[in-house]
């Protein structure tokens, strides 16, 4: 689960913005001050986070918080909800950076670990309680806020591929480093240095480091933990067969290549973007009607105390409509990973998502244009399929590897040019958006359902050892297509 290490040294390579000391900004890279900004910086976002618990306290009986003594069996108990704090703070981690000078430079792999260790700490304190309590015997105090005097600490993502953090690399037997890279606001440049710093944690390693998830850095004990979470989502009842092949896309969210199409729920959506729009309007309407032309005057001469619930309305409604697309996304990856034990995915570009379809021109009526889909390319359907894609895609990765299935990531070019049939390729085969018509065997099927079987077959390939990773989908042959009995 986890693997101890001491901390030899710490280098800082550049210099990180540590936000306003005295209300002057300023940069370091001395390796203590680093270490304690970093820690000072998930403390306070930790707390951030915790001011929003609720907490159950007993109510003596005149009417004031019991916190110490717990009524003996027989005696009635009052409970009551309290808040942890009296300001709970609901600021997201982009607030928290723009508000809080010392936060803004964190990398978002260590502002962003708070989240989750503070759920999992008063999660696990809370069942402790609870427990303790049903056996008669003192729960202890409820877990609060971290304080100056306790621990330095932080917790880092640990993350591959292209944006990696929190990387080991070995120098010999028994000494690696940990490299965390972070990034200054092009306004908090430090003198003409390049924005990106990077700082190194040499540990001593006394066993060989396990894969890990996680680490965890305490400055003031000048130790790192590597700690491994498991977070599989398998039941015992999942069956294990199963291979499956995905395109993910703006039509639909994803494609799966038994011709299935997993949708988010639009309607859903589309109600609240209508919502927004009309807020929208009549937020413009109100400003015009005060007599000003751009929203920053407005604003600066004070805005109505309808036009501030409005705000907040818009504000509610954009996360709501997010929290639907997240929760639809975690259940989906879930449910794919239950399912299947070969899960075979597009490494689709996003930006290539983007762009907008070129014009076609109406071969009847010349300077008119036949509809080519951008319309649909637009909204905040589009835009959250868009945003989500990419974490949904790490959600498969991450919950793939906790559930030991295998997860292949397909290169993009040619799978929508590629007839899943014969194996034909042609930029001519797309009749449409969505109808894919083979110019050689003729065969006509759903644009999205041909790509993923295209994600399949490569898939199979990959482990049948036909092509290597990273080889392009015309390298797969059609030889296991045509295979009596299916794929495998
Ligand atoms: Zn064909």
């Amino acid at each position: 689960m986890s693997q101890k290490t001491i901390i030899t040294r710490v280098r800082v390579h550049g210099h990180p913005y540590i936000g306003q000391v005295n209300g002057v900004d300023s940069w370091s890279d001395d390796p203590n001050t680093v270490m304690e900004w970093l820690c000072d910086s998930w403390r306070y976002r930790f707390n951030t986070l915790r001011s929003r618990e609720w907490k159950y306290w007993y109510i003596n009986e005149d009417n004031r918080y019991n916190t110490g003594v717990y009524p003996t069996t027989g005696e009635p108990r009052v409970f009551k909800r309290k808040s942890l704090n009296d300001n709970p703070d609901w600021r997201s981690d982009s607030e928290i950076r723009a508000d809080v000078s010392w936060c803004e430079s964190v990398p978002a792999m260590i502002l962003h670990s708070a989240e989750k260790i503070e759920k999992t700490e008063w999660i696990t304190a809370v069942k402790r309680r609870k427990t303790l309590r049903e056996r008669n015997l003192n729960p202890g105090a409820y877990p609060g806020f971290k304080r100056r005097k306790d621990d330095k600490r932080f917790v880092s993502y640990h993350k591959n591929g292209s944006c990696s953090n929190a990387n080991l690399t070995l120098v010999n037997k028994n000494h690696g480093y940990i490299t965390i890279t972070g990034r200054n606001k092009v306004i908090h440049r430090y003198e003409d240095e390049s924005l990106n710093w990077c700082i190194q944690i040499k540990v001593k390693l006394t066993e060989e480091i396990r894969d890990y998830t996680s680490i965890r850095v305490n400055w003031t004990k000048r130790e790192l933990v590597f700690t491994n979470e498991p977070v599989s989502c398998l039941r015992d009842d999942d069956p294990m067969d199963g291979i499956i092949g995905l395109d993910p896309g703006i039509a639909h969210f994803m494609t799966d290549s038994d011709g299935n199409y997993h949708d988010l729920p639009v309607d859903k959506l589309k109600s609240i973007d209508r919502r927004i729009r009309l807020l929208q309007r009549a937020q413009s309407r109100a400003m015009r009607m005060a007599g000003y032309d751009n929203e920053k005057d407005y604003r600066k001469a004070g805005v109505s105390r309808r036009f501030r619930n409005r705000e907040t309305e818009i504000k509610n409604l954009y996360k709501h409509a997010h929290n639907i697309v997240e929760d639809y996304a975690q259940k989906l990856s879930t449910q794919l990973v239950r399912e299947h034990a070969i899960i075979a995915i597009e490494d689709t570009r996003l930006a290539n998502l983007m762009k907008s379809p070129a014009p076609v021109e109406d071969p009847l009526k010349p300077g008119h244009y036949l509809p080519n889909g951008r319309t649909a390319k637009r909204g905040l359907n589009r835009l959250l399929s868009m945003s989500r894609l990419g974490a949904f895609r790490d959600m498969l990765v991450y919950k793939a590897a906790a559930a030991g299935r295998v997860l292949i990531q397909v290169p993009s070019a040619f799978t929508s040019q590629v007839c899943s049939e014969c194996g034909y390729t042609d930029a001519g085969n797309r009749e449409s958006q969505a109808v894919y018509h083979c110019g050689k065997c003729g065969c006509i099927m759903n644009a999205d359902v041909n790509a993923a079987v295209n994600m399949l077959l490569y898939a199979v390939a990959l482990l049948n050892h036909e092509v290597n990773q990273g080889d392009s989908i015309l390298n797969v042959t059609r030889t296991v297509r045509t295979a009596p009995g299916g794929a495998l």
